[in-house]
């Protein structure tokens, strides 16, 4: 990182997807459309700037087994901040982070607390693994953990019955989300059959990660309650192999998952047209990797919904709906820069040429 006094960006700010102007300041760390005067020691940046990445579903202090050293949480941390992921949402981590909030240098975290999972249906030693006569009380303590969000394993596979099931009885559902919502928090819930979906979005859910079950009778309802979702298509890109992986022993489990998948982008696709909210998420820090927020823009673009969607979908959308700026005036600078418009091409994502964090050029 080098401080300067005064940074030039210019080219072309893409301060909106209609909104583009040719220069923007950046004067102790904010952003600023007018030119300070008597500026001396000006850095500049030339290229098409966007807001900081989101990266809506993302874990960090998480690794394949459980909670991981700080030294690797940094690490995650700094490899999404390299790919230009300025803003993550973590959604689940049995990690105490908070120390990242104090070091101006990693991206920022919106923290869902850690997963609330039915006992032994989750992966071992990621989440709070609980009953339905605790779900409350659980949601409550990791709403008051968390920066706003709270997240549910809303189903998983059930081993007696050999397939995905949902976890919570209606009843559950209903009391933990109230709770929620009442403490000021949103919830979401990992998903990826069909069957979970119903009580979920009818007891007011704000969000659902991966979706893949959401087929068109429901579609209407997401849609019109205004329920995101986060389906984390890189992470989908895996079910064949997990399905290859767990075909001996649950053979209608395997052959669920590959449906899931097949269908994967027309899900996707449908609820987009539908006017469904969906957004980036990685999943990165469970089993993959940090940094593919360009790959997941990229699919998203392949599943069918139009490029600036795309990529409002990781910048000026996903901010909004988190409740933090882009590039507006008196911002903090967070901003990646780019050598051609990532309109044009969402694949330059994958190749920032700067990396602007609190008016800081990462070098
Ligand atoms: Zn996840």
């Amino acid at each position: 990182m080098s401080d300067h006094a005064v940074l030039h960006v210019k080219g072309r700010v893409l301060v909106g997807p209609d909104d583009v102007r040719d220069e923007l300041w950046v004067v102790e760390g904010r952003i600023s459309y007018d030119r300070p005067s008597g500026a001396r020691d000006v850095r500049t940046v030339d290229g098409w700037a966007l807001p900081g990445l989101v990266d809506a579903h993302c874990h960090v202090g998480l690794g394949a087994h459980g909670p991981v050293d700080t030294d690797v949480a940094e690490k995650q941390a700094l490899t999404d901040r390299e790919a230009g992921t300025l803003l993550i949402r973590d959604a689940g981590s049995p990690s105490d982070t908070r120390w990242i909030d104090d070091r101006d240098d990693l991206p920022k975290i919106i923290r869902a607390g850690r997963h609330i999972a039915r006992t032994r249906r989750y992966i071992r030693g990621y989440a709070h693994e609980i009953e339905p006569d605790a779900l409350v009380a659980y949601v409550g303590q990791e709403a008051r953990r968390g920066d706003g969000w709270v997240k549910l394993v809303g189903d998983w596979i059930d081993r007696d019955l050999g397939d995905l099931s949902a976890c919570w009885p209606r009843e559950a559902i209903e009391a933990a989300i109230a709770e929620a919502h009442r403490l000021g928090a949103r919830v979401t819930a990992h998903c990826f059959s069909e069957d979970s979906l119903t009580d979920l979005v009818e007891s007011g859910i704000d969000c659902v990660e991966h979706a893949t079950g959401l087929t068109e009778d429901l579609i209407p309802l997401f849609a019109e309650r205004g329920v995101a979702i986060v389906p984390t298509l890189v992470n989908i890109a895996t079910f064949p192999a997990l399905a290859d992986g767990g075909e001996s022993k649950y053979p209608r489990w395997s052959a669920h998952m590959r449906r899931l998948h097949e269908r994967r982008y027309d899900t996707v696709r449908n609820a987009h047209d539908a006017g469904i909210p969906v957004y980036v998420g990685t999943d990165a820090g469970g089993t993959l990797p940090h940094g593919l927020v360009a790959a997941e823009v990229a699919e998203l673009v392949t599943a069918g919904i139009p490029p600036v969607e795309a990529l409002a979908a990781t910048t000026w959308a996903a901010r909004a709906w988190l409740g933090r700026p882009g590039l507006e005036e008196g911002a903090a600078a967070d901003l990646v820069v780019y050598d051609t418009d990532p309109r044009a091409d969402v694949r330059v994502l994958a190749a920032p040429r700067r990396v602007v964090l609190g008016g800081r050029v990462v070098d």
